[in-house]
């Protein structure tokens, strides 16, 4: 890829003309110039900005192409949200009575404006913080409980749990083209990949016991290694990343029903539980959720499907 120009010398744009939106999307701009010129010599009348766009369409089908192709049933945040929104109300739940938590990697990227976490964050009113490395619910048992606690009286509680997969501006799933970092991409999710690398690398797993400051990353590569044979076996790097993140969503998802429980609120309070795998879309688009599990937990501790009400289809 081509270097991204210093701030405020664009060698596409006129001079006069204030920066354009599309400069945030397209990081190659020496591809970009190409691209103008050709195309401006064949009709003669297109500008940076149509070029602009004609690339990005280009660059988003593809991006769409390879979620479709990875994560059947992802979609934008908020179609996620209508869909998911269209089944919880109907049941009672509203901002005032539900309670929500979400556990997500820190990374910076899951927390966007348009992402599924700060959509349901903005729905719900507020949100608890049950994720650590890569989205798994490493608040654990005292963090479920302290934010159950927290449920109105007869409330419930909402938990999103999404592990995230990168995709970048050159389609390669498992990175991610960050702001400011000229002409290359790094991996997201970070711990996940780095998991997986140290597995790939034939050194020994770390003695949990003996590292308490590194914990999180220890126990991700414990639980990775158990599944190599899985991730190794995708046909290609994509598949292959995408294994990685269905395997995380996994780990974290088995984490998740060890915590949780129905002792809060009164004895109309429910759980539900909306999880799946955050796919963060290079710029503009906004993120995609692949959702893989939707139901709602009951007092007496019957499991009640609302995947297919939500989705149509049953999950991938
Ligand atoms: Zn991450």
């Amino acid at each position: 890829m081509g270097n991204r120009p210093p701030q405020g010398e664009n060698p596409v744009l006129p001079k006069h003309q204030e920066k354009a939106e599309w400069e945030d999307a397209i990081y190659d701009v020496t591809a970009l110039t190409a691209a103008s010129s050709e195309i401006t010599s064949l009709i003669g009348c297109l500008s940076a900005d149509d070029c602009a766009q004609v690339i990005l369409q280009k660059s988003s089908n593809a991006s769409k192409t390879v979620v479709a192709a990875n994560f059947p049933g992802a979609l934008p945040g908020d179609q996620i949200l209508a869909m998911v929104a269209a089944v919880v109300e109907k049941r009672g739940y509203t901002e005032s009575n539900t309670l929500f938590a979400q556990s997500v990697c820190p990374d910076e990227i899951n927390h966007e404006e348009g992402d599924i976490t700060n959509i349901l964050t903005k729905y719900l009113g507020e949100v608890f913080h049950l994720g650590g490395l890569a989205g798994v619910p490493f608040t654990g048992k005292t963090g479920f409980g302290a934010f159950s606690h927290h449920v109105p009286d007869d409330g419930h509680c909402f938990v999103l749990m999404a592990p995230h997969i990168g995709l970048d501006n050159e389609s390669n799933l498992g990175k991610y083209t960050r702001d400011g970092q000229l002409g290359c991409s790094a991996a997201a999710c970070g711990a996940a990949g780095g998991a997986l690398n140290h597995c790939c690398s034939g050194l020994p797993l770390p003695d949990m016991a003996a590292c308490p400051e590194d914990y999180q990353m220890s126990f991700l590569m414990h639980e990775i290694a158990k599944r190599m044979d899985v991730i190794l076996a995708s046909k290609d790097e994509n598949t292959k990343q995408a294994q990685l993140a269905r395997q995380t969503h996994e780990i974290s998802k088995s984490m998740l029903d060890k915590i949780v429980n129905v002792n809060f609120g009164g004895s109309n309070s429910t759980l539900v539980i909306l999880s799946g795998i955050q796919i963060n879309m290079p710029r503009p688009l906004d993120d995609y959720f692949q959702p893989l599990h939707f139901y709602v937990i009951s007092k007496d501790g019957q499991h009640t499907s609302l995947f297919e009400e939500a989705f149509g289809h049953a999950s991938a």
